[in-house]
């Protein structure tokens, strides 16, 4: 599932076709995705001009000429691809835009967990899907007293707090395991129990290793864009998620994992505490 880094990689592939251009055609496969397509897609977006795409937590939002926003999540499976001229369209390729350039944008997602919305953009700070996020963890805003103000009442593991997106926005269950485990701080760890030296590792571990991810994802997103490409994920480098039974790269001790709140979790217990 695309997580903070792998957002910001498809927004940065969409402004390079998108920001600035006439949108000329649409075209939208079905009625819904995970919720209902606003069926005003077609009718209003013909002739006018996308500016520059911007994100909020796994949210990509693209301003319009009309005041308007057009907003994508890419839900478990979404990707986009980005084509030179309109192309056959695939069984799961649900919207598509075609702009003036005569360059394609094409949105598919097979399990249809991703969203589509449009709302004027005086909605921004109140839509129902924006108004509850948390802080952007690359901002200044998200701060070791962030964390330990933020922590203080709540009496789930640290690694549940950093899932919940009212407490941060974008990370999901890979970043939180590898920023844990280069934090040096147990995922079962209570998040209250978090004093100013750890909340300060944990915070540079989540900085650090996003804008990592973000970098790499720029690396792949060269050879992305090109015709047909897909656009959405990318080989990280791991250090514990998904390698569970095998020895850490730390202390060779084996890594283990274990269910939060329905994710799996995967950790070093000697690196961890
Ligand atoms: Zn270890």
């Amino acid at each position: 599932m695309p997580e903070l880094p792998e957002v910001e990689t498809v927004k940065r592939a969409i402004a390079s076709i998108a920001s600035g251009k006439k949108i000329t055609d649409i075209f939208v496969g079905r009625k819904n995705l995970r919720w209902p397509i606003p069926t005003s897609l077609n009718k209003t977006l013909k002739g006018v001009i996308c500016k520059q795409p911007q994100r909020r937590g796994k949210y990509i939002l693209i301003p319009l000429s009309t005041k308007q926003i057009l907003l994508i999540h890419l839900g478990m499976s979404g990707a986009f691809r980005i084509y030179k001229s309109r192309p056959n369209f695939q069984k799961h390729d649900h919207i598509a835009i075609g702009f003036e350039s005569e360059e394609w944008l094409v949105f598919s997602d097979p399990r249809r967990f991703g969203c589509v919305d449009l709302f004027k953009e005086e909605y921004v700070l109140s839509h129902w899907l924006l108004k509850n996020l948390g802080p952007e963890p690359l901002s200044q805003e998200f701060t070791p007293d962030y964390i330990i103000t933020k922590t203080a009442s709540k009496t789930c593991s640290i690694k549940t707090f950093l899932l919940d997106q009212r407490n941060i926005a974008g990370i999901g269950n890979i970043y939180a395991s590898e920023a844990l485990f280069r934090a040096g701080i147990s995922p079962k760890r209570q998040a209250r129990t978090l004093k100013k030296k750890r909340a300060e590792k944990l915070v540079d571990s989540i900085k650090v290793i996003l804008l990592k991810a973000i970098d790499a994802g720029g690396t792949s997103l060269r050879d992305y864009i090109q015709p047909g490409g897909e656009i959405g994920y990318f080989i990280q480098s791991l250090q514990v998620y998904g390698r569970s039974g095998e020895p850490c790269l730390d202390c060779g001790s084996i890594i283990k994992e274990l269910k939060q709140s329905g994710r799996t979790t995967f950790y070093c217990s000697l690196c961890q505490r």
